[in-house]
């Protein structure tokens, strides 16, 4: 248990219905009931009691002996004016609390065992949740998701490297008592499940962050008109002088719940200028990247050009199998404009609007299909990823080790490592940098 108690207002900043403050710490009972009244006794656990702070205001008490840090607490729900907030939490700080850090509630519900490293991590995600996808994805990790798994996998692989450290005890005598057979298969196992979660991040990874969608075409073609229409605003510069949009720009927008990262690029042509070949070179990187692109194309040249630049485009290394791509035929309201070949583009006036609701429809549509045939469980926590990777690279080598018949204490070695890394998923193992990277995300009584 910590040796300090802390205090901070839970519920967000700014003025509300109600308002909690919240203080947590072995002394959180005691200073809280010398501001409350009337207090005929304690506060009892778990109850709902109506009285009064100092002379501040007039609330809802209720006290935990074990709240969510795992230590005690107590709430106290008050009116939500930003005055009243304030003078409770200065009362509890004069009365010997200190303010919280953020998310210092959570971490001490890590370091007291209520949760786990990567549950920790999805309370911030449950928190920054906006669509249903998010809320998704931050639950089941809450639940233990994967986590479990692996935790369990990781305690098998740690009594096999206990054992086969046993036999560096006696190596004199030739004894195995760690079953090499039994190792190997696990090794594989792990492994086999490593690869199968990190295939899920570039999934979960986009549910969580958007959607990587790559608007790229010519210059003048209407890229930024079309963000424009789709985000509905005036985000992007849009202007008649080809060029301008130099850099790239990104937005995000929902559409049905699913979060789209939209980001407008530099128009694709021969230049010598080397500021728009730079904004080039990054457009062309973000069609790498993107698991859609929105090829915008003016409506009043030749539908062959746009199949050309889609032939351009695979030539400068966008490789456009296995990612969603529309031409977007644009300027659909010009007398001059021409009908994309059927099946072949989507037409869009991005002025009038007209055609934005049928590609709006088809973005959703590819997405949720590549949804439904993404495995139940997702990966979406970048460290996790990260850390899966160097676990799995340890675990190579342990196979490898196994298989040259290496010495033990060399393979003893690389399970360690692959131990480590798997540890620091769910905080087996963890040190303060760690920690502090991952609760400096959080906010301030949280
Ligand atoms: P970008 O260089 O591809 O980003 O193109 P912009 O969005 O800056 O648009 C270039 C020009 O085309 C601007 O003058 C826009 O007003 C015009 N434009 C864009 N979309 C449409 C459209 O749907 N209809 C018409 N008539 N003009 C458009």
């Amino acid at each position: 248990m910590s040796s300090d108690t802390i205090v901070a207002i839970a519920t967000p900043r700014g003025v509300g219905g109600i308002a909690v403050v919240r203080i947590s710490g072995p002394d959180a009972q005691t200073i809280a009931e010398r501001h409350l009244s009337p207090l005929t006794s304690h506060l009892s656990p778990r109850h709902a009691t109506y009285c009064r702070f100092d002379d501040i205001d007039d609330g809802i008490a209720v006290y935990y002996p074990k709240g969510y840090t795992g230590e005690p607490t107590v709430e106290f729900s008050c009116h939500g004016s930003q005055y009243v907030q304030q003078a409770i939490v200065q009362a509890l700080v004069d009365g010997g609390a200190r303010l919280a850090e953020p998310g210092e509630y959570t971490m001490r519900a890590f370091l007291n065992g209520r949760l786990n490293l990567s549950q920790a991590e999805a309370v911030a995600d449950l928190v920054d949740a906006t669509t249903p996808q998010q809320h998704r994805l931050a639950v089941s990790q809450l639940r233990g998701g994967y986590a479990e798994e692996l935790k369990a996998l990781r305690q098998q692989l740690l009594d096999l490297t206990s054992l086969l450290e046993l036999e560096l005890d006696f190596s004199q005598e030739d004894v195995e008592f760690a079953d090499r057979t039994q190792l190997m298969r696990l090794v594989d196992n792990i492994s086999l499940r490593i690869n199968t979660l990190r295939g899920t991040f570039r999934m979960g990874n986009a549910l969580k962050h958007g959607i990587p969608t790559a608007i790229v075409g010519r210059p003048n073609a209407g890229k930024s008109s079309l963000l424009n229409a789709l985000l509905a605003d005036n985000r992007a510069i849009v202007s008649p002088i080809a060029g301008t949009t130099r850099d790239t720009v990104e937005e995000t927008f929902n559409i049905d719940g699913i979060t789209f990262r939209l980001i407008d690029t530099a128009g694709l042509h021969h230049t010598d200028d080397p500021l728009e070949n730079m904004g080039i070179k990054r457009a062309i990187a973000a069609a790498v990247q993107a698991d859609i692109i929105l090829y915008v194309h003016d409506a009043t040249r030749s539908f062959a050009d746009a199949l050309a630049d889609m032939q351009a485009l695979q030539d400068a290394g966008v490789q456009l199998k296995g990612k969603h791509l529309w031409i977007v035929c644009n300027k659909m309201d010009l007398p001059d404009a021409t009908d994309p070949t059927p099946g072949h583009g989507i037409a869009v006036s991005s002025k009038l609007g007209t055609g934005l609701e049928k590609l709006r429809q088809a973005m959703v549509k590819a997405v949720s299909s590549d949804m439904a045939s993404a495995n139940d469980t997702l990966l979406s926590n970048a460290r996790h990823y990260d850390a899966l990777g160097r676990a799995d690279n340890a675990l190579r080598q342990v196979a490898k080790g196994l298989a040259d018949g290496m010495p033990a204490d060399l393979v003893a070695t690389d399970l360690r490592d692959a131990l480590y890394h798997l540890g620091t998923i769910t905080g087996e193992v963890s040190n303060d940098e760690v920690l502090g990277n991952i609760f400096s995300r959080f906010c301030v009584g949280k």
